[in-house]
């Protein structure tokens, strides 16, 4: 089986190597095809288009947006967008533009918790300022020495309860695939194993409605094989594959060499019985 990962970071969105730097690296991992899925922008596509051509690899245009469904957070990757399709690039300013007050709300409730300086910390994080997001606070936090690693800093300042954290209003479910749809891609949800309700993984009852939502709205594949993701959770996500009639995907969600769970391009195979998403778009 050719070496596909389909879901990595560079620093246009919370990565922190250039998209040169990301296809260079893939490349030398042996990736054959990688996909680039920048939160909530494509703006790296280019570039990584350029590096791949360079290193004799191929490039699937992707992006992943984040979505708000009922009281959740999800993420919905597109692969195989056109990134100029007028729709999409709309959206996914949309989405973009309310990310700037979101860290400015953050920074005051970190300032009340004793916090402070952590907007002007994290924009120098963040080589995308529009693109300002939880992981760029964190990596200020750990240098200003409130915590030892990104990981802590999420769990003691910037998950839900606690006093980094700040409510937000996302995209639509239906929204982001149809813009995915509309672009000519193919829409992937994102990681399921890593939503949670509260402390607590997301209930079955819950996963089954969502993907009965996301199936309903033209969503295709589901993310079985994620670094995210723990070897009992590839064989229980591929049976709702199964059970859904959705595609598996396989990505690294590689953000960099040193906070990632997986390297790029070193992802395990699929399950049996598991249709890989290329099949959509080599039929
Ligand atoms: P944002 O879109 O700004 O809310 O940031 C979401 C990003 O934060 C995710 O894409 C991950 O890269 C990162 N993230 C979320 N939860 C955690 C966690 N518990 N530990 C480390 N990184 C996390
Ligand atoms: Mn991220
Ligand atoms: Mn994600
Ligand atoms: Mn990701």
């Amino acid at each position: 089986m050719l070496n596909y990962d389909l879901h990595c970071h560079s620093n246009v969105s919370d990565g922190t190597l250039t998209p040169t730097e990301l296809v260079t690296r893939a490349a030398a991992r042996e990736v054959k095809v990688l996909a680039l899925t920048d939160h909530d922008d494509v703006a790296g596509l280019a570039e990584a288009a350029q590096a791949a051509a360079a290193a004799g690899i191929e490039l699937i245009n992707g992006v992943e947006i984040s979505v708000s469904w009922r009281k959740h957070t999800v993420h919905v990757v597109g692969l195989n967008i056109d990134p100029q399709y007028p729709e999409l690039v709309e959206g996914l300013h949309g989405i973009r533009s309310g990310r700037r007050q979101r860290a400015e709300l953050m920074a005051d409730s970190l300032a009340r918790a004793g916090i402070g300086g952590v907007l002007a910390g994290a924009l120098r994080y963040s080589s995308n300022p529009d693109m300002i997001g939880r992981t760029h606070f964190a990596r200020y936090m750990v240098e200003a020495g409130h915590c030892k690693d990104v990981r802590s800093v999420f769990n003691r300042y910037l998950v839900k309860g606690k006093p980094g954290y700040v409510p937000h209003e996302w995209g639509n479910l239906q929204d982001a695939i149809s813009w995915i749809r509309g672009s000519g891609g193919i829409a992937v949800l994102a990681h399921p194993g890593r939503y949670t309700a509260g402390r607590k993984a997301m209930g079955k009852t819950t996963l089954v409605e969502l993907l009965g939502e996301f199936v309903e709205a033209g969503g295709q594949a589901i993310e079985v094989v994620s670094g995210s993701h723990t070897p009992p959770q590839f064989a229980e996500f591929a049976r709702y594959a199964k059970e859904f009639d959705l595609y598996c995907s396989c990505g690294s969600d590689f953000h960099g060499p040193e906070e990632s769970y997986r390297d790029v391009g070193r992802l395990p195979d699929f399950p049996l019985e598991c249709r890989p998403v290329w099949e959509a778009w080599q039929k």
